[in-house]
């Protein structure tokens, strides 16, 4: 049963639906049209046997990091681009895309009509990256915002810190003797910032093939990503020996597919960078580095903060980011994971 959320929006069978203008939101399985706010996996929509959205509404950038991301063999669907700082009209609603600061092309859409003003936001980041632009906060009388580290009482490193210690990281483990490998969350975002921060200070980063995808498709739009190749980390597949980089990026997936990295990898040292790493997720790696394309729990109340709601609505986590604004005073309400 549809759940009337934020005036303008619904959450029906787990996902946000504009009923105004026949739109899902980051819909978690595949929908007749859906809104992508940004190209991590988790909110492309995508059913385990690779079927996604009919037509995906996105930014060009998500647009091309989806394509880079879809299962082999899954066709990609059709894009309708909605270029950051556009506005389109669409049924009884005016749609316009806003930078989110969490990944490239990375969007919050801001949701306009007679009723009012809804900011869906998705993952945010304040500060941007050097491989995307900060978030653009506008204000609004209802806001939709994930809670994903809303519980964490840690904070991130800031994106400089986290790349000063992932360099570290990397000349320790070769000072040892031992290959640094670098252990993400995602094949899109702060993959990319690390093989910036990693080339720039002159080190041959080796990646898995579909973060090698993601980070030519970033070159292709125009981050002037060096220093990276395909690296070969498994008895299938191309690409460059262990022995010709001098660091290995991957993602937790792709250890779940192969657990048999130390095969092909001599002597590694493992280190999870990861907003994770900030909590007791890290156990099982040599070194934890919590640097995050989320935003940090006070980063969310800053953003709140800007936006000026009368009203939020969380989602994702468990609940702790509306306990929190509730006690600040701000009414918030949690709709569950999506
Ligand atoms: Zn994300």
């Amino acid at each position: 049963m549809a759940r009337r959320c934020a005036d303008l929006c619904q959450f029906v069978d787990e996902s946000l639906y504009l009923p105004g203008a026949d739109l899902w939101l980051d819909a978690s399985r595949p929908r007749p049209r859906a809104f992508v706010s940004h190209a991590h996996t988790d909110h492309l929509g995508l059913s385990p046997d690779g079927g996604s959205h009919a037509l995906v509404l996105c930014t060009p950038e998500t647009g091309r990091l989806i394509a880079a991301l879809m299962p082999y063999g899954a066709p990609v669907p059709p894009i309708e681009a909605l270029p950051l700082h556009h506005t389109i009209q669409c049924g009884g609603v005016r749609l316009t895309a806003l930078p989110s600061g969490h990944i490239l092309g990375g969007a919050m859409l801001l949701v306009e009509s007679h009723r009012g003003r809804l900011l869906f936001a998705g993952d945010v980041r304040l500060s941007g990256s050097v491989t995307c632009p900060p978030a653009e906060t506008v204000e609004a009388d209802h806001l939709i915002i994930e809670d994903t580290f809303g519980a964490l009482h840690a904070s991130f490193a800031p994106a400089s810190d986290g790349a000063r210690r992932v360099l570290e990281f990397c000349r320790d483990a070769q000072d040892r003797g031992q290959t640094p490998v670098l252990v993400t969350t995602s094949n899109c975002g702060k993959a990319q910032d690390m093989v910036a921060a990693l080339s720039a200070a002159g080190l041959r980063v080796g990646l898995q093939p579909k973060l090698f995808r993601c980070t030519e498709a970033y070159r292709e739009l125009g981050v002037p990503l060096t220093g990276y190749a395909k690296v070969r980390l498994s008895d299938r597949g191309g690409g460059v020996r262990c022995d010709e980089v001098d660091c290995i990026l991957v993602t937790c997936g792709f250890l779940d597919y192969n657990p048999d990295l130390d095969h092909h990898v001599d002597n590694p040292s493992m280190a999870l960078v990861s907003g994770w790493a900030a909590d007791d997720e890290a156990h099982h790696f040599d070194a934890a580095i919590p640097w995050s394309d989320h935003a940090s729990r006070e980063d969310l109340h800053e953003f709140v903060r800007r936006v000026n709601p009368s009203l939020v609505w969380t989602f994702a986590g468990e609940g702790a980011l509306a306990r929190e604004l509730r006690a600040m005073g701000v009414k918030a309400r949690h709709l569950g994971s999506l």
